[in-house]
């Protein structure tokens, strides 16, 4: 039997500032069991690092709010967690992979020092030579010579760099790893590379990943799962299989796949979504997406659709349901 590893029920963050309430994440619902990945997809300010920065509870201090909710990370509620209990969790149980890795390394620490750190940290290894002789195993691993451990961060390219973040991410193997954009910042033969180094990773030590990221493609190639978020709220969710080949789709989803070219078809325009993802500070009544829906009924501007559900495949629009009608085209 599949085992749950993170349950998060509905979540709901916000940013509160001098001048504005942002509305992060409004009423989300998301599970995912051990060894299983599931690609986050939206557009930027969908959601989705705030999504994985409050599993880490990294929100930023007094400015980012967990307003109500719970996360089960593992059988335990990380938001209710103390900050000792979260500094053990983060790396043994929970771990993050940022976009960018240029801005997570330290650049005045060998890289050595750095995945040596987090080793000592979760005291996982008692002495000095046990520390090192896991060093060398953990950049074997990512496919770097050991003996680079003695250099720093600007000596390695933008590629072995984020294959260092990698390992310092999987050095205590954690449950759970949240990649957000891990190879945005990547050129395309590098990002290929990058994928399929995480997904052999996985495979090996069983780790269940979140891949954030605003790539069809990259989820199809490495989830089991998808779920798309608009405006803080999850829209569609159901398997790779449902959201790739099904026909009944979110009007949003059914946006995204139409503005991205497709080989096998002769197109001679993409179909872009027509306007902007609402402001976060003054969200729309009813339905997130009708300011934007070529669908919108009456009742989309003062309903917001409650999730329908058919094998597990879930879709939050007012089209579906009792006597509605598929939005395919
Ligand atoms: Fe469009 Fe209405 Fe569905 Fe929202 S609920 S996506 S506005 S049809």
């Amino acid at each position: 039997m599949d085992e749950r590893l993170l349950e998060i029920k509905d979540l709901y963050v916000e940013y509160i500032t001098d001048d504005a309430q942002v509305f992060a994440v409004n009423g989300i619902d998301l599970s995912l069991n051990k060894g299983e990945t599931l690609g986050l997809v939206g557009e930027t300010g969908a959601g989705k690092t705030t999504t994985a920065l409050s599993i880490m509870r990294l929100l930023p201090e007094k400015v980012g709010l967990i307003r109500k909710g719970t996360i089960l990370l593992d059988g335990r509620n990380v938001t209710e967690a103390t900050e000792a209990d979260m500094r053990l969790l983060r790396g043994e149980t929970v771990s993050m992979i940022f976009q960018d890795p240029m801005t997570s390394l330290n650049p005045v620490l060998t890289v050595g020092d750095q995945i040596a750190e987090v080793l000592e940290l979760h005291k996982k290894f008692k002495t000095k030579p046990e520390v090192e002789a896991r060093v060398d195993e953990i950049l074997k691993m990512v496919g770097l010579p050991p003996e680079r451990k003695h250099d720093y961060p600007h000596q390695f390219s933008g590629g072995m760099k984020q294959r260092i973040v990698i390992a310092i991410a999987l050095a205590c193997e954690p449950l759970l790893l949240l990649a957000d954009e891990p190879t945005t910042a990547l050129d395309v033969t590098i990002q290929a590379q990058v994928l399929a180094l995480m997904n052999e990773l996985k495979k090996n030590l069983n780790t269940a990943m979140i891949l954030i990221t605003h790539d069809l493609g990259v989820v199809a190639q490495t989830c089991d799962k998808v779920a798309i978020m608009y405006a803080g709220e999850i829209i569609e969710t159901g398997t790779v299989e449902q959201i790739f080949s099904g026909d009944r789709h979110h009007p949003y989803t059914v946006g995204l796949f139409q503005s991205i070219p497709d080989l096998k078809k002769k197109t001679r325009r993409l179909h872009p979504i027509d306007g902007l993802m609402p402001d976060p500070t003054d969200l729309p009544s009813g339905c997130k997406f009708h300011t934007r829906c070529p669908h919108c009924m009456e009742t989309c501007k003062t309903m917001n659709p409650q999730p329908y559900e058919e094998d597990g495949h879930m879709i939050r629009c007012h089209l579906y349901g009792q006597g509605s009608q598929a939005a395919t085209d």
